[in-house]
């Protein structure tokens, strides 16, 4: 990449670590992230960009470049999560029960210190870069920013955004086309039989028993049902029933989730819901049960499209070198979905894992931490990305739209 615009991040290490640690030290859970969306704003007004609020906690602001072209979006996560800190840092989290052991303080750090340099190059921009700072993502905040408009005004051509990974060495960038991370479902689901005396079941319909066979034989779906190259988890986190050991309760209740990594298609038989709940309902009928079923659909698989994949890469190349870019998939989930199922996206992994400082611990440990040498990185790479896009955008040729929309009649209607 450019060794002037390479400089020009490195020089702004200091303020990138001290954000990141100003939003660790202050962590604030999904949707209450008020210290810290206005944090952004401030940011951003200083660097001369009108901010909007788009579902509560969320930030939104367009940085026009010199030319007309397409929008790319842009995307940070706030939120922390539901963690006591046990990492004894000077920057330890200073709110009882609530951590950023996810990344996302460094994720708005990134993308604050990206939107100061793209804000520098603006006039050979060919398009414009909407920054989106997005609430709540590990509770589908998302989808709550799409359905307020956050594609809209102006009208949003792709999307890029990046997740700091400690599991990835760092200085190493992972960009993959196709599905990087999973889908999720969660369930909840009651198990009705009949209570009764331990001593005599057969006065009774157990809903132990078939909570456990429930359990057990839906592991067929995901091993004998759904092929081996299409990986599906059917996990159970919660099964509660009953008040003492002699007793046969009246009810079972249990609570899981059920992951897949590839693009499962709309509801229907071979869906890997709907196969779920077929067997559990024939194995709770098998021990003269029944039972209720409610499933919230958390998150979609990601999808990372080739095109904007196969860009990003180049632009990671030119950031870290071929020899530091690998790909890589989680079947973890993650609310980018929400973008990428709707317009053309990729999502990259930047490495922060450094087993001599200690940050090569999994994410959402309460001692997980970053390796502050992958912000630059990762800001070199949301750069060099936004550069590349527009540069293949305008090899491709003039668009049918493009913004600022030179038409008041069209843009009226995308309003
Ligand atoms: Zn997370
Ligand atoms: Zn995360």
């Amino acid at each position: 990449m450019d060794p002037e615009v390479k400089e020009r991040i490195r020089a702004l290490k200091g303020e990138l670590v001290a954000l990141r640690r100003d939003f660790h030290a202050h962590p604030e859970l999904g949707f209450e992230e008020f210290r810290t969306a206005s944090i952004v704003e401030e940011y951003l007004r200083q660097l001369g960009l009108a901010t909007t609020r788009v579902a509560g906690t969320g930030v939104v602001a367009t940085l026009e470049g010199g030319r007309p072209g397409p929008v790319l979006l842009l995307r940070a996560d706030l939120d922390a999560l539901p963690i006591q800190e046990a990492n004894e840092v000077d920057y330890a989290s200073t709110v009882d029960g609530v951590m950023h052991a996810c990344g996302h303080d460094a994720h708005t750090a990134i993308l604050l210190v990206a939107a100061k340099v793209l804000a520098g190059m603006r006039e050979q921009l060919e398009g414009a870069v909407k920054f989106v700072f997005q609430p709540n993502e590990e509770i589908n905040g998302a989808l709550v920013m799409v359905r307020d408009g956050v594609l809209e005004n102006p009208s949003v051509d792709a999307g890029f955004a990046l997740h700091i990974w400690s599991q990835l060495p760092t200085g190493v960038v992972a960009a993959t086309a196709g599905p990087v991370m999973g889908g999720m479902d969660v369930f909840h689901m009651t198990i009705h039989g009949q209570g009764g005396h331990t001593g005599f079941p057969e006065e009774a319909r157990d809903p132990v028993i078939a909570a456990a066979a429930v359990v057990q034989t839906s592991q067929v779906v995901p091993t004998r049902e759904i092929s081996n190259l299409a990986p599906t988890t059917i996990m159970f986190g919660k099964i509660e029933g009953g008040t003492k050991s002699n007793i046969i309760p009246e009810e079972v209740r249990l609570e899981g989730t059920i992951r897949y990594l590839y693009d499962a298609g709309p509801e229907g038989p071979d869906h890997p819901v709907q196969r779920f709940q077929r067997v559990a309902t024939s194995v709770c009928e098998t021990y003269r049960c029944t039972v209720d079923f409610h499933f919230v659909r958390e998150n979609l698989p990601l999808v990372n499209n080739p095109r904007m994949t196969k860009l990003a890469r180049r632009a990671a190349e030119r950031v870290v070198g071929e020899e530091h870019l690998t790909t890589m998939q989680t079947i973890a989930s993650e609310d980018f979905s929400e973008f990428s199922s709707r317009v053309p996206c990729t999502y990259l992994f930047v490495g922060s894992g450094n087993a001599a400082k200690a940050t090569d611990i999994p994410h959402h440990n309460p001692h997980f931490n970053i390796d502050e040498d992958a912000l630059p990185v990762a800001v070199e790479v949301f750069v060099e990305t936004v550069l590349e896009y527009f540069r293949e955008e305008a090899a491709r040729g003039p668009r049918a739209s493009a913004y600022p929309n030179s038409n008041p009649e069209a843009a009226a209607v995308g309003t």
